[in-house]
């Protein structure tokens, strides 16, 4: 199977980007963001503490998670539950980045991770793939843009939803989890020494795709 890492901070356009490359190559796109999300989005409506490590393990036994394919779009189910939309939001991200940093989170995940590349060529995005889920993968490439960049575009994805963006507020919401993702003591976001950088620093997204694209198809002719 060939393996696709993409790596980076939020907001870099990982997603976007991997999403089109998957279509492109007809190989199956794996947002493991969404995972994470999905374990945050139920710790909260638990109304429990998404920093408390010892509640957040307690309760994982009481979730199952699955990734789901519809038309080429993956969906996350939550113990059977749709929450492909329900995990888009500010809040989940935060409480994503809270619990990510908890070793029981990572181990729950790391097996769905894997075997999903084991049985499929695929392109998964994330934060730890090149470094610690995929370490062999064929191709590894760590996408990202300075955090002004990335909360630009945020604002205008969050407005273009007809949701509310200060852009100051944006920003240190970035740089925070860029902070918690990059300073955790377990799979911190880092750059796998054989990972190719590419920095979309004012770039339509179009031109990264493109970019990504071609660098890709190049490896692997
Ligand atoms: O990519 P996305 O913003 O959806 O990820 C949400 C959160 O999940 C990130 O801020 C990060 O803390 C965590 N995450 C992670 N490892 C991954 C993917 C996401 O720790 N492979």
């Amino acid at each position: 199977m060939i393996n696709i890492a993409i790596d980076g901070p939020s907001g870099a356009g990982k997603s976007t980007i991997a999403k089109h490359l998957a279509k492109t190559l007809g190989f199956l796109y794996v947002d493991t963001g969404a995972l994470y999300r999905a374990i945050g989005l139920y710790v909260l409506r638990q109304g429990e503490d998404t920093r408390d490590e010892d509640t957040v393990e307690k309760l994982l036994e009481n979730i199952q998670l699955r990734l789901a394919y519809v038309e080429g779009t993956q969906r996350v189910l939550l113990n059977g539950e749709d929450v492909s939309q329900a995990i888009r939001t500010q809040e989940v991200a935060m409480a994503a980045s809270n619990v990510s940093a908890m070793p029981c989170v990572r181990e729950f995940l790391f097996s769905l991770q894997q075997n999903m590349a084991r049985d499929n060529n695929v392109v998964m995005d994330g934060r730890d793939i090149g470094t610690v889920v995929l370490p062999n993968a064929q191709i590894k490439i760590f996408l990202t843009a300075t955090a002004e960049d990335r909360a630009r575009r945020r604002c205008l994805e969050l407005k273009e939803k007809g949701q509310q963006a200060e852009y100051e507020t944006v920003l240190e919401e970035v740089k925070q989890r860029d902070y918690n993702d990059s300073h955790r003591a377990i799979a911190p976001l880092k750059q796998a020494p054989d990972a190719i950088l590419v920095d979309t620093t004012g770039n339509e997204l179009e031109t990264s795709i493109e970019i990504l694209t071609n660098l890709v198809k190049e490896k692997l002719k």
